[in-house]
């Protein structure tokens, strides 16, 4: 089982899918309960989490991806994937609660306040990764059983725990792989060697 869904029901779909076709992996659209059956990992994307939320509840997905997890599917939250994974959102109910952490959304302000850095990660690639924010949420705290994987002066923006990571930002609107080929290695999507195989270097 090396295919990874992504969750399609709004949001950013197709860049992640693109990103993973560029690994070399086959992506699955996850749009009804049954898409859930067999893939070894799940995308939720970025969007809008309240209306990702109702969706999900509407077409009666929520149930099946709680499932399909506990049967040792791993997930990948990006910025509103990220909210949906949360225990705690700030001022509002949480959903999926499958990452102990607290989450502040539209934590840097309006649609505007949008922006880009960079940073490095050495544990996703030896180069500076590009990092775009959306009307991007704040996680403010962590768990014991949470690594926190990029830290920035009052926020987290990445982390993760053995099956859940999450990122406040969207490496799929960026030409960079590494985050994808980070989540592909963690859910067994792919292996060094297979990477090594395809493109002549673990880190190309
Ligand atoms: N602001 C959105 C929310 O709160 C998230 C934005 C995004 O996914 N880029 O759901």
């Amino acid at each position: 089982q090396n295919r990874i869904g992504v969750l399609d029901l709004q949001g950013g779909v197709c860049e992640h899918l693109d990103h993973l076709e560029r690994l070399g992996i086959t992506g699955k659209r996850v749009k009804e309960s049954g898409d859930f059956e067999d893939i070894a990992g799940l995308i939720l994307p970025g969007g809008e989490s309240t209306c990702l939320s109702r969706l999900m509840r509407i077409f009666g997905m929520e149930e099946a991806l709680l499932a399909a997890f506990h049967r040792g599917m791993n997930i990948w939250g990006t910025c509103a994937g990220a909210i949906l994974l949360a225990t705690r959102v700030l001022g509002e109910k949480p959903h999926l609660g499958l990452i102990d952490m607290a989450i502040e959304r539209n934590g840097f302000g309006s649609q505007l306040d949008s922006f880009y850095r960079e940073a490095s990660i050495p544990e996703v690639s030896p180069d500076a990764i590009p990092l775009t924010f959306i009307r991007a949420p704040k996680i403010v705290g962590v768990g014991r059983d949470v690594k926190v994987l990029l830290q920035f002066e009052d926020y987290i923006a990445a982390a993760e725990n053995d099956r859940v990571l999450v990122t406040v930002f969207h490496p799929e609107l960026t030409p960079c792989l590494a985050f994808h080929r980070y989540f592909a290695l963690k859910c067994g999507a792919l292996t060094p060697e297979s990477l090594v195989e395809a493109t002549g270097h673990f880190w190309n």
